[in-house]
């Protein structure tokens, strides 16, 4: 098992330091979880050079009430630096701990290529794709009225429609390895009736860019309490052939390999005999039931 989406600091914390007896207590908590390897995913957004190369988008974004706030939510978040941070996760991976380095990306619409580049200077193993925002929107900030109350004035269809439309273009910019949280968008609990058309779309995108998809256990931490996918959209990516990632998305370290057992029945329960982990961002299988650091 895996658990490929970690991050080092809660959001509530702004200035924030990588240090290697972290990433080594991630790594032993995850072992004895039954976790073989994990990544270390720190948001983008946390790093000054991702704010000195799209710090302002929101500015061109529709929806002057809601671009302060996310200036605001760089300002608060965008404090470290992305060398330090690679650079102690790279020294831990080369002490033989299991952990690789990542990132989750957010989508940034016609920014991409931008994106590309920068990271492209890093020895990233993987990259999480993930669409927080829609916009200068951050639909999955629920504890702020702004944010909150754009829930009760858009409609659910056209809040899906633009969230899928963002998970096309990020699976299409072939910028991220992985599609993060896959439907995200039902953090709200507000579902469409019939939601297959998004579902099948997701299954799509990720299928044709070659993305593999996570399953996570975040959801359950959350007031709708299911995982991401939803079972239905967990099924269309398994008929799919979209290769599974497994992951917790903690934010601190008693969060680390959540409920990795509970993933695991769910993965036997669907028929998925394994995952993709990576190295340096090429893909390899992990067996669904193995332990103790199995490569095969
Ligand atoms: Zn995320
Ligand atoms: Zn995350």
């Amino acid at each position: 098992m895996l658990d490929y989406h970690l991050h080092l600091w809660p959001h509530s914390q702004t200035e924030a330091e990588t240090t290697v007896e972290q990433v080594s207590a991630y790594c032993a908590r995850a072992a004895a979880a039954g976790v073989t390897e994990i990544a270390v995913t720190e948001h983008l957004f946390r790093f000054t050079q991702a704010k000195d190369l799209l710090g302002g988008f929101w500015d061109d974004c529709p929806g002057d009430a809601l671009r302060p706030g996310m200036s605001a939510y760089w300002d608060h978040h965008a404090r470290v630096d992305l060398d330090d941070y690679v650079e102690v996760v790279q020294a831990v991976k080369a002490e033989g701990l299991p952990v690789v380095l990542g990132l989750e990306v957010d989508f940034y619409q016609g920014r991409m290529d931008q994106v590309a580049r920068l990271l492209a200077d890093y020895p990233f193993d993987v990259l999480l794709g993930s669409v927080h925002w829609l916009g200068a929107w951050r639909f999955d900030v629920l504890d702020e009225p702004k944010t909150l109350a754009e829930w009760d004035v858009r409609r659910i269809d056209q809040v899906w429609e633009e969230y899928t439309r963002a998970m096309e273009e990020l699976a299409a910019s072939g910028a991220c390895d992985v599609l993060a949280h896959p439907d995200l968008v039902k953090i709200a609990g507000r579902v469409p009736a019939v939601p297959d058309e998004f579902y099948d779309r997701i299954t799509e995108a990720a299928a044709r860019s070659g993305m593999a998809a996570e399953l996570s256990s975040a959801g359950w931490r959350k007031p709708f309490g299911e995982e991401y996918p939803a079972p239905p959209l967990l099924a269309r990516f398994v008929d799919r052939g979209v290769p599974l990632t497994t992951a917790s998305d903690a934010h601190a370290l008693p969060d680390v390999a959540d409920r990795v057992d509970d993933l695991r029945d769910l993965l036997v329960r669907a028929g998925v005999p394994r995952l993709q982990g990576y190295r340096e961002r090429r893909p390899y299988p992990v067996p669904v039931t193995s332990a103790g650091g199995v490569r095969s």
